[in-house]
């Protein structure tokens, strides 16, 4: 047969860019995920859609389809998760301001872990951060770069957990949306909810049904079973998962940049069979 008819596209549809917490530019990003070999890659940067345009043009001009996405924080039950909306129209208002609410309480909450940081005798902890930020939002991992650099701790994994995460001297918990906002701005804008990596969260097995129930009831569509934070083992229950609650299943790499070597664009595991691809979604209303 040839080729061209067996060849499947290559799907990535979780990154970030400059525009969140990512290090690679928009374009940067693109460029990178063609000469990894995605097709069809997903720029989904947490609560803001201020890359899409440009990763939109530089994917033009490689013949790669870019996906415009966000990552939405949410909190459901006093635990935050993350919610993927793929395909969404980032012009359309109800989804930006719902994005903008999220960016005000990221400005707020960053205000409140450099107080915590210079309680803890860290002084500039937020012009460090927003140093290493472009702007659109501000993250925890910004603040992570900016203690790293400052020799609080050796990487990035030490810096979180020494610092950044529950119990720990500049942890501020987030107050994000809730599931409900989430899915009425993305469902509002045209797109598909995702439950990003949902093997990552502080849920037990019996919590993470509940969320998935609950999800699925408010109109979720979809959920990651292949990420780049993922093991073999989350693959497989993720994937009962999709198939219990009759949801489409997505991969991403949720790659961040080159200073992560473990997570790498375009290198993703196959989704296992009997799952339903997310994009079929698309490809069918093509
Ligand atoms: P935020 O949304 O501002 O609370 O920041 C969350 C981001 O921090 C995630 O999207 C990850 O990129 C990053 N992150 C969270 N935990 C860790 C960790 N243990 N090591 C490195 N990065 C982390
Ligand atoms: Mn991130
Ligand atoms: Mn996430
Ligand atoms: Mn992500």
């Amino acid at each position: 047969m040839p080729a061209t008819l067996t060849h499947e596209l290559n799907h990535d549809l979780h990154s970030h860019s400059t525009a969140s917490d990512g290090t690679l530019s928009p374009a940067e990003l693109v460029r990178r995920a063609h000469a990894q070999g995605v097709d069809v890659l997903a720029l989904t940067d947490h609560d803001s859609t201020a890359g899409v345009a440009e990763a939109s043009e530089a994917a033009a001009t490689l013949g790669l389809r870019l996906v415009p996405g966000v990552e939405v924080s949410v909190t459901w039950n006093g635990v935050t998760i993350h919610i993927l909306g793929l395909n969404v129209d980032p012009e359309h208002l109800g989804l930006q301001q719902g994005l903008a609410q999220l960016r005000v309480r990221r400005d707020e909450r960053g205000k409140e872990i450099a107080r915590r940081l210079a309680k803890a005798g860290i002084e500039g902890a937020l012009e460090g951060a927003q140093a290493y930020a472009s702007g659109a939002i501000i993250s925890r991992t910004h603040f992570a770069r900016f203690l790293v650099e400052q020799g609080h701790a050796k990487d990035m994994r030490k810096v979180f957990k020494k610092f950044l995460v529950n119990n720990r001297p500049g942890y501020v918990p987030g107050d994000w949306a809730s599931l409900d906002e989430a899915l009425g701005w993305i469902h509002a804008a045209g797109g598909l909810a995702v439950i990003a990596h949902p093997a990552r969260y502080r849920l037990s097995a019996t919590r993470l049904r509940q969320f998935i129930g609950e999800f699925k009831e408010y109109g979720g569509q979809g959920i990651e079973v292949v990420s780049g934070s993922h093991s073999a083992g989350d693959v497989q229950g993720m994937a009962q998962y999709a198939r219990r609650f009759e949801l489409l299943a997505s991969c991403g790499s949720d790659y961040h940049g080159p200073e992560q070597p473990w997570v790498e664009l375009g290198q993703l595991t196959p989704l296992p069979e009997n799952c339903t691809p997310v994009w079929q979604q698309w490809e069918t209303a093509a």
